[in-house]
This record gives C-alpha cells, sequence and structure tokens, in this order.
C-alpha cells in the first residue's frame, strides 16, 4: 500500500488531542502517517473547537490559509472535524469551496469510508450525525509520539448538564459512557506500549456509567488502579455537584491515584451559578473540597472561572475572588465570557462590557498568581517525586544549573505541578534512559508556572515498582 502523509492541526481541549489521535489511528490501515510539514501533506485534517470565539476565529483563519495550498496541490484533501464541524456542517462547505470533508464529533469511525469515496471521486461530504450510545467502542489509538509516557483515555462522550452557557452537549451529544472492559483494554494496550500514566477523559467523568447503569466513576477507577505496569491515574473534568463521597475516599486509599483535583467552579457567587444552571452553591462546593483536604492533604486543586457572564455585577465578581482567597487554588484557568452559538446564555440581559470584562480577567490572574507564588515557594526544600516525561526546552538562567554540560529534564509531580531539573551530561543519562522513570527531586526554585530543582537520593528512595527504571543520581 502507498504510504500517504496527513498533517492534523488539533485546537482546544484534551479530548480534541484524544480524538486526532483516534483520527490518525483509524486512517493508519488506508496508508496515512503523519506528518507535520502542511505543505507535503496528501490530506490535512483540522480538528476544531467552538468552547469560545476565539477558538473558532483561530479555527476559520487556519482553514483560511488552507485554500493557497489546495490551489497549489488540487490533489490535497482537505478536511474539518471537531466541534466547529458539529455546529456549523454543510455551512462550511457553503463559505470555504476548499473544504472537501466536514465531519462531526461522532463520525471519526466513519472516516475510512468517506475518504475512500473523495480519493475515488473527489465528491464533498458532510457527516454531523449524533448518535445517544456508542456505536464503536475501540479501542483504535493511534501512534505515541516518542518516548510518550502519559496518554489520554476517553472513557465517556458528551454531556447531560447543559450549563447555560456551554455548546458541549449541543456539538458532543448526550452523554454516553464506554464500556469499563474496553476502557480497561485500551490502557493495557497503552502500557504495553509503554505509557505510565493515564488521564481518563470525559466531561463529567464523575457520572461515569450512571445513565447505562455501569460501574460507577470511583469503581473504574479501583480496577484501572489494579493494571500491571501502570503508575499513575489522573481524570478530568469533574463537575462538582457530582462529586461523590466514595471518589473523594478514593484519593485516600488508590495508591496510582494522583493527589491532583481539577473542579471547575465557574464563579463564586450563588446567583451566577444559578443562572448558569450549575446546580450546586457556593457553599457546597467549599466543602467538598474541604472534605478533599481532609482524605487526603496535600491534594492540589485547579479549577475554571468564567468572568463577565451575563449580569454578573462588581459584588458578585468580587464574591469570586473571595472564593478564590478562601480555596487557594493551586492554579486555574480563566475566560472571559462569550456568546456561543445555540447556549442559552446568548439570549441573556444584562451583557458585560469587553473592558469590564478584561479588568476582571486581569485581576483575578493577579490575585491566583500571587497564590500560585506563594504556594509554589512552599515546595521549596522538599523532595518531591517525579515522573520524567523528557528533556525540557526551559533554561534556567539564574540557578545553579549552568545549561553547559548538562541535560535538562522536565517531568511532573503527582500533584500535576512541572519540575524541571538538570543532570550533568556525562552521567550516562541519555533521554532513553531516565523518560519514563521515577526521580526524586529535591525543589530548589520557584517559578510561576514551574519547579527547578535537583536530582536527589532522597529519603523516599526511588523505590522502582516491577518494570519501573531506576535512574541514575
Ligand atoms: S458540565 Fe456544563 S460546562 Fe461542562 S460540558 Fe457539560 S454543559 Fe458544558
Amino acid at each position: 500500500m502507498n504510504s500517504k502523509l496527513l498533517h492534523i492541526s488539533t485546537i482546544g481541549c484534551q479530548m480534541n488531542v484524544y480524538d486526532a489521535n483516534q483520527i490518525a489511528g483509524v486512517l493508519a490501515p488506508m496508508g496515512y502517517c503523519g506528518t507535520d510539514d502542511i505543505a507535503s501533506a496528501d490530506m490535512v485534517i483540522v480538528n476544531t473547537c467552538t468552547i469560545r470565539e476565539k477558538a473558532e476565529q483561530k479555527a476559520f483563519s487556519f482553514l483560511g490559509r488552507l485554500a493557497k495550498l489546495k490551489a497549489a496541490n488540487p490533489a490535497m484533501i482537505v478536511a474539518v472535524g471537531g466541534c466547529v464541524a458539529q455546529q456549523e456542517g454543510k455551512a462550511i462547505l457553503k463559505r470555504m469551496p476548499h473544504v472537501d470533508l466536514v465531519f462531526g464529533t461522532h463520525a471519526i469511525f466513519r472516516l475510512p469510508e468517506m475518504v475512500r469515496r473523495i480519493e475515488a471521486s473527489r465528491c464533498r461530504i458532510v457527516d454531523v450525525r449524533l448518535s445517544d450510545t456508542i456505536e464503536f467502542d475501540g479501542p483504535v489509538a493511534g501512534p505515541l509520539a516518542d518516548g510518550q509516557v502519559s496518554a489520554f483515555v476517553t472513557i465517556m462522550r458528551g454531556c447531560d448538564n447543559f450549563c447555560t452557557y456551554c455548546v458541549v452537549p449541543h456539538v458532543r451529544g448526550r452523554e454516553a459512557s464506554r464500556h469499563p472492559d474496553r476502557i480497561l483494554d485500551e490502557i493495557r494496550m497503552r502500557v504495553d506500549q509503554g505509557v505510565r500514566e493515564v488521564t481518563l477523559l470525559g466531561q463529567n467523568v464523575n457520572s461515569y456509567g450512571n445513565k447505562e447503569g455501569l460501574c460507577r466513576f470511583y469503581e473504574l477507577l479501583e480496577r484501572v488502579n489494579g493494571i500491571d505496569g501502570l503508575s499513575r491515574i489522573r481524570f478530568t473534568t469533574s463537575h462538582p455537584k457530582d462529586l461523590s463521597r466514595e471518589l473523594i475516599d478514593a484519593f485516600g486509599r488508590l495508591e496510582k491515584l494522583c493527589h491532583h483535583m481539577h473542579l471547575p467552579v465557574q464563579s463564586g457567587d450563588d446567583g451566577i451559578l444559578k443562572r448558569m444552571n450549575r446546580r450546586y452553591t457556593r457553599d457546597s462546593y467549599l466543602d467538598k473540597i474541604e472534605r478533599l483536604r481532609t482524605t487526603c492533604p496535600d491534594i492540589a486543586i485547579t479549577s475554571d472561572f468564567i468572568v463577565g457572564f451575563p449580569g454578573e455585577t462588581d459584588r458578585q465578581f468580587q464574591a469570586t475572588l473571595d472564593l478564590i482567597e478562601k480555596v487557594r487554588y493551586d492554579g486555574l484557568f480563566a475566560f472571559m465570557y462569550s456568546d456561543r452559538p445555540s447556549a442559552p446564555a446568548t439570549a441573556f440581559s444584562g451583557k458585560i462590557d469587553e473592558s469590564v470584562k478584561k479588568e476582571r480577567l486581569q485581576a483575578l490572574l493577579a490575585l491566583q498568581t500571587g497564590i500560585t507564588r506563594e504556594k509554589h515557594q512552599t515546595l521549596v526544600g522538599q523532595i518531591r517525586e517525579v515522573l520524567v516525561e523528557g528533556t525540557s526546552r526551559s533554561l534556567d538562567t539564574d540557578g545553579l544549573a549552568s545549561v553547559d554540560h548538562t541535560i535538562q529534564w522536565t517531568g511532573r509531580t503527582s500533584s500535576n505541578h512541572i519540575v524541571h531539573f538538570a543532570v550533568p551530561d556525562d552521567q550516562a543519562t541519555g533521554k532513553e534512559l531516565l523518560t519514563g522513570a521515577f526521580a526524586n527531586i529535591m525543589i530548589e526554585r520557584a517559578h510561576a508556572h514551574s519547579l527547578w530543582g535537583r536530582l536527589v537520593q532522597g529519603p523516599m528512595g526511588a523505590t522502582p515498582e516491577k518494570g519501573e527504571k531506576p535512574i541514575a543520581a
């Protein structure tokens, strides 16, 4: 079979990153292999996101630039997938004559057939059918990058929550969970390929399996925890209203479950939470944070916020700042509200000026930056176990680790802190030797987004589990 070149450009969340890998996986048997060089590609797929206006604009501007390439190489197949494809459907074909294929979020496993038809007859196709169940339950995982130690595994798709600002239920369909056996098969396959850490993905993993009567999410975690050769488990995203007592308890007893919880709150004001249809209150959220910290004292907690939701007053925004000060998050993502087609809040009154939204965003980020720095500083002098992901591009310009004669490495702690460290390059620490290993790092310096440290034979000891690679100190 002739090999053909495929370029996939992915915009958006981890779900899109996972989908891009699945797309590569389903097209590989047709001879498509990945390339970074768009100009030489036989097929370019733009995997889009519509969660915010900016991401959608980015997708259309990238697609617009592809028109020139297609003019120079008319045989190139240009395809659009992801949430914008789902939302806009055939309107994309009208707007962009150089696009051959628009496929929605549920159409990935129908791609080979559609691509075959386009190759044979140069027809143009739109497939944005949504289904209430998971029609194909894999696993069809695509190739891993060289030395990749961490992988995403989707456990469910869609959402039934209908938060008023969100398009996900409209572009990814109703919530549907994969069968636990298929999920476990996929994780085992990834472990066999060298992966040490998995992140279980879903729009609301806390309600995994409820609808289908499968096992509960904490029971799935127990099963994943039992997989030989897997060292770490992460998951995202959790809806606070569905965070159960059993799931909180899991942090105290599942040794592979990383000490990090991303728990999006969006606002610290009950009135705004109600208008967002979030179905929890500020107090119930704070109560769950307290229970998490009681069960797992060193757990890192991160969150998402939307500023400038329609009708948000100064007082309500202050309640959000107050919540951030109370919780003292380890990190957060914050966004200015933007109207999205088909999201109910688009029709809400009380839209906030862009300038006010910007001011609020800056105030919120400034507050969190200070908290993050203070929290990072408390880690200085401590030894942390890090899963080494590879060499680091960050250069330590102010520390002991000279950039000459050292290899700089990067990894993450269980609490998801990024840690860089340097090792003299005469210590036989070739890339393949450290990547995927667990290293004990003495944290020496704290920066806004990362930590710097030194490899030690610490009191925690790098006690390799069966199959783990030991490291040189
Ligand atoms: S829980 Fe709300 S914000 Fe999250 S995907 Fe579902 S509708 Fe969107």
